[in-house]
């Protein structure tokens, strides 16, 4: 009887061991930039930690509402070429590194790139979700390897984004992207190739 319960009891545990607290992390100040996300239990390499959501938007839109102040500049994520994201209060709460611990794929969804200990601020590299554009801020990350600014994708070290493509970390528009002959070269806003069709 005692031996019936108390499997019952290791059986529960390990199932509670099996799901995480979802999400598994808890927004609070960081204490020196607002607020942040932090790993609420340890997060292994690999796993998803929340597929970020919110209503899709097109880049006219993000311009719209920046310029209403509706919308801070980076507040949006971009998930295609001129479709954004307006992200939901709880998926915008990540910060940016340069040297994250998280990142993006598919088209929206977090996952950590190396484990990921309960405690740590869950950071991802914000270039890796801007297309070539003019838009950039000061970066103060506090990162050994921090760029000074976060700006487009262009703005990332060639090596670090081949480190972030073997790991999975790039949105789909953004592999497309940087597949294509010459993007680095391209000038913000330019087609692919011809002219624009308005006549
Ligand atoms: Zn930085």
């Amino acid at each position: 009887m005692t031996r019936k319960v108390d499997r019952l009891d290791s059986a529960r545990a390990a199932s509670l061991r099996a799901d995480p607290p979802s999400p598994p992390f808890e927004v609070r100040d960081t204490g020196r930039y607002g607020h942040g996300s932090f790993a609420t239990v340890d997060i292994p390499a690999g796993s998803t930690i929340q597929t970020l959501v919110g209503v899709t938007i097109s880049y006219p839109e993000v311009v719209r509402r920046v310029l209403a102040g509706v919308e801070g500049i980076d507040d949006p994520l971009q998930v295609g070429v001129r479709t954004f994201l307006d992200l939901e209060e709880s998926s915008r709460q990540f910060n940016h590194s340069c040297d994250p611990n998280a990142g993006l794929r598919k088209r929206s969804e977090l996952f950590a790139l190396r484990d990921i200990a309960a405690g740590e601020e869950i950071t991802f590299d914000y270039s890796t979700t801007i297309s070539p554009t003019t838009w950039w801020m000061r970066c103060e990350c506090g990162a050994p390897n921090c760029r000074g600014v976060v700006a487009d994708v262009r703005s990332i070290p060639p090596r670090t984004l081949q480190r972030y493509i073997r790991l999975g970390a790039l949105q789909r528009f953004m592999l497309r992207l940087i597949r294509q002959p010459g993007w680095r070269k391209r000038r913000p806003g330019e087609p692919k190739r011809g002219r624009a069709r308005a006549r």
